[in-house]
């Protein structure tokens, strides 16, 4: 009776999480999709580097925008070795614990009542 309001609960709460992890997730992706096509469209740009600062404005987005990548990359990497290394410990500890399961107190008649 309990655990079935607990879980229709935390259905609900979940939910905000989902759509805002999905929100995050459209954002990065869309802003993926447009940076490429700056990239893209400003390939073949000639450069102006008389400007304010004395240089391309277009190449330094583009410089930017390949940097983020490459810093997300790196980022993912480490992400996909940590979770990688979680996930192989718990196999590992999932296959061995079965056997110091047998090891009980009372497989191994040990009292606690004396
Ligand atoms: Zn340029």
């Amino acid at each position: 009776m309990y655990g079935c309001a607990v879980s229709a609960n935390s259905g609900h709460r979940r939910l905000p999480v989902r759509l805002a992890a999905l929100i995050v997730c459209s954002l990065f992706a869309l802003a993926l999709v447009l940076s490429a096509a700056f990239i893209l469209a400003h390939a073949n740009h000639e450069h102006d580097h008389d400007g304010g600062d004395g240089g391309c404005a277009a190449c330094a987005q583009i410089t930017a925008f390949v940097d983020t990548l490459s810093r997300a990359g790196a980022a993912m990497l480490v992400v996909a070795a940590v979770t990688g290394g979680l996930f192989g410990t718990a196999a590992l500890l999932k296959s061995a614990a079965p056997r110091f399961a047998d090891f009980t107190l009372i497989s191994l008649k040990i009292r606690l009542n004396i």
